[in-house]
């Protein structure tokens, strides 16, 4: 190979500074697995993608609003250099090699000095693939190897055979498939083999990071985020792109977090497909309304302590005119209520729960970002809770759960 074979290393970030220059979708993908990696990341970039937004509002990394100077390299160890235009790629590189730090680049492998390999991650084990200058190849050992190591059949049955309405060219559908709630380990098989099969995928801001980082580099990725009260691409936006790319053709994937249908809007979406004609997979996904309380050793059930789980969205008021929820009729019930998107309505709710005759005592717990490495958990009481979750500072996404469940097992 024209410079030597590369030289395979695994770089042990861990609370070491690696500074990410641009903030669009290659910048979406690779901080991930930085931030996986322990990495102090840096961002420096104009804008940002929601997604990469979603990262620095939960403090998991620095972001440096503006265009790059040299300086950000002082004290990096290693740079990812994820801009289109060559010039200003040219000038991180010109930077690193004057620092001696390492630079991946997006742009211009030849550039760059250091490549990043395909990656599958299997619990402990990681297999880092370089294609010997084909990312097509190294991608195809890749999925070889993760499927082996799954002890999955290949991917070769990603697209199984769906009719084919007229308006829609060969091999244009959608799978509207859940992605768990937040451990990438926690979408199913289905969903997973689907997933890397895809033309197209569409994410949104809850699905883990990490599962975007295996998908093939020739894959459209297009951010759905739709964070509350913040910069939002309206749902019939998401809507014309799945049925415009599977029209033409391609496989789509809308990939969501948790179970498609749970709070995520996957009705309108497979609406959407089927008045175009276009065909719909669902593959139902790890609801986090049943597997947050779970990793926080909570059970939503219990022998002898409840026989129902109840799951209510808290994002409108309880005493509000829009509210579809009977909260009066919620507090007479003794069994589990887990409330998903009910933080900034906490103490609303717990108070109409209280007031219409739910014990004040009832045990609640708080579960911020389960099952993932920044999860959290809170326990309180139906009547401090709102205080509780206010002083330490909890954010969403998180999971409430009300009940005696809560304690049933804790030691
Ligand atoms: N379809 C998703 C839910 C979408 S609504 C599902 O089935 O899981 C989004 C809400 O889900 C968040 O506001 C939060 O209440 C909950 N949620 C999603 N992921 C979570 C996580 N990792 N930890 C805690 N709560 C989570």
């Amino acid at each position: 190979m024209p410079g030597g074979n590369p030289y395979p290393v695994g770089l042990r970030l861990h609370g070491r500074r690696v500074v990410v220059v641009g903030g669009g979708t290659v910048a979406t993908r690779r901080v991930p697995a930085l931030l996986d990696a322990g990495a102090d990341v840096l961002l420096v970039a104009p804008e940002l993608t929601p997604a990469l937004h979603a990262h620095v509002d939960a403090g998991r990394l620095r972001w440096e609003r503006r265009r790059f100077t040299p300086a950000d390299l002082d004290g990096a160890w290693l740079v990812q250099v994820a801009v289109d235009d060559p010039a200003a790629a040219a000038a991180v590189s010109a930077a690193a090699a004057e620092r001696r730090v390492f630079c991946v680049r997006a742009d211009d492998r030849n550039a760059a000095t250091a490549w990043t390999p395909a990656v599958t991650r299997h619990g402990p084990v990681t297999v880092a693939v370089l294609g010997g200058g084909d990312p097509r190849r190294a991608m195809g050992v890749r999925d070889a190897v993760r499927d082996l190591l799954a002890g999955r059949p290949g991917p070769s049955a990603a697209r199984p055979a769906a009719p084919e309405p007229s308006a829609v060219a060969p091999g244009g559908r959608v799978a509207l498939v859940g992605a768990g709630p937040g451990d990438p380990e926690l979408i199913t098989v289905k969903g997973w083999r689907l997933l890397t099969g895809a033309d197209v995928v569409v994410a949104d801001r809850l699905v883990p990071g990490l599962l975007l980082d295996e998908l093939r580099a020739d894959v459209e990725l297009v951010d759905a985020s739709k964070i509350p009260y913040g910069p939002a691409r309206a749902q019939e936006e998401i809507n014309r792109i799945l049925v415009d790319r599977a029209l033409a053709g391609r496989f789509v994937v809308r990939l969501k977090g948790g179970d498609p249908y749970v709070f995520g809007r996957g009705g309108e979406e497979l609406l959407a497909c089927a008045a175009a004609g276009v065909p719909v997979t669902v593959v139902p996904g790890v609801t986090s309304a049943v597997a947050v309380p779970a990793a926080a050793g909570i059970p939503v059930t219990h022998r002898a302590v409840a026989h129902e789980f109840t799951v209510v969205s808290g994002h409108v008021a309880p005493d509000s005119p829009a509210s579809l929820v009977r909260w009066e009729a919620l507090a007479a019930l003794r069994g589990t209520l887990v409330v998903l998107m009910g933080l900034k309505n906490l103490a609303a709710i717990a108070g109409t729960l209280v007031a219409h005759g739910r014990p004040a005592a009832t045990p609640v717990a708080v579960v911020q970002e389960g099952t993932t490495d920044g999860q959290r958990v809170l326990r309180s009481t139906l009547e401090a809770v709102a205080a509780d979750v206010v002083a330490a500072g909890l954010r969403p996404p998180a999971t409430v759960v009300i009940g005696d469940v809560v304690d049933a097992l804790a030691p």
